[in-house]
């Protein structure tokens, strides 16, 4: 079939859902023979939204901007902003993978390890497929997360930082509000894993159907839940939010139970992500529903 010459949202979204479908590398890697997805959320933002800059300003100089990867990388290309469009996608957490965390109350379950691994290398490969499937059609590409100088940097304000987060890509692409824990709440909760590709490319930037990046977490909404609070082994969640150098020990110590209870090099925790009312779901109802009825927030005020 000839491929289609200009490259529409449709088409974009087509290719991401066709490769969860189809590819080899969406597995488990276990005797289940089960993916490690089977569904995805997609979502667009344009490289000139002025969420970018808000975000450099508030994490700090080293977080990019998606022209400023863009323009490292492929300079050639001599893009403004305007001609960029930020490609975001939310693949959920399948239920059998949820209810096997659910159970645990220190370290990861094997199904939940596995998809760190083998479901973050599927992931990995949809950033590689996409990138290549956009040049062949003429629109240069990047995946931030895949260039040599990704990093993260310790930050005085966050304990750590990236240079390019999936989460703030995805919520600059309309596709969920952070939580108390830190975790991006989407339609289909926060139990998920997140991927992002620039492009030169204009396609018409996903709405956000939020006006506050705290929209779809009851705490932050109306002061009760914190059931991730309760959830957490490391108690590196508080009222005050999120630890990240308590979670990152965390995860450290969960690298020496995957490989000897499971086998296997690896780690992992979001015990966070799961038996909360966000696990896979808005819920903050009101939110919910605006987003079932397609509703809109009235527009932010114009940046000073
Ligand atoms: S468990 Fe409750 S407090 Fe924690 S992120 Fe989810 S909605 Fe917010
Ligand atoms: S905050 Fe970190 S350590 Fe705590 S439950 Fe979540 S992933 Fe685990």
């Amino acid at each position: 079939m000839t491929e289609p010459s200009s490259i529409s949202g449709e088409w974009v979204k087509r290719t991401i859902k066709d490769f969860i479908a189809t590819s080899l590398l969406n597995t488990m890697e276990d005797k289940t023979g089960e993916p490690a997805w089977d569904q995805v959320l997609v979502g667009f933002a344009s490289g000139a939204d002025p969420l970018w800059q808000q975000y450099k300003e508030y994490v700090g100089a080293f977080h990019w901007t998606p022209w400023e990867v863009f323009n490292q990388h492929l300079p050639e290309e001599n893009v403004s902003a305007e001609q960029l469009t930020v490609i975001s996608w939310v693949l959920p957490q399948r239920k059998t993978v949820r209810d096997a965390n659910k159970k645990e109350k220190r370290f990861p379950a094997e199904e939940w390890a596995r998809i760190r691994v083998y479901g973050e290398r599927c992931n990995m490969a949809l950033r590689h497929h996409l990138v290549n499937r956009l040049e062949a059609q003429g629109h240069p590409a990047l995946a931030p997360m895949m260039v040599p100088n990704w990093t993260i940097v310790k930050s005085a304000r966050f304990s750590y930082a990236s240079s390019w987060s999936e989460r703030h890509a995805a919520h600059a692409a309309g596709l969920g509000t952070f939580g108390l824990c830190d975790g991006l709440i989407t339609e289909k909760g926060k139990a998920m894993r997140t991927g992002s590709v620039v492009a030169k490319l204009s396609i018409d930037p996903t709405p956000r159907p939020y006006a506050d990046h705290h929209a779809y977490c009851l705490f932050y909404t109306d002061g009760t839940c914190g059931k991730c609070i309760d959830r957490c082994p490391a108690r590196a969640i508080t009222e005050a939010g999120h630890d990240k150098e308590k979670c990152r020990q965390h995860l450290t110590l969960s690298r020496k139970h995957v490989q000897e209870a499971y086998g296997f090099e690896g780690y992992g925790c979001g015990l966070c992500q799961v038996k909360v009312p966000c696990e896979s779901m808005i819920p903050v109802k009101k939110a919910r529903i605006a987003l079932e009825k397609g509703e809109l927030p009235p527009p932010p005020p114009p940046i000073a």
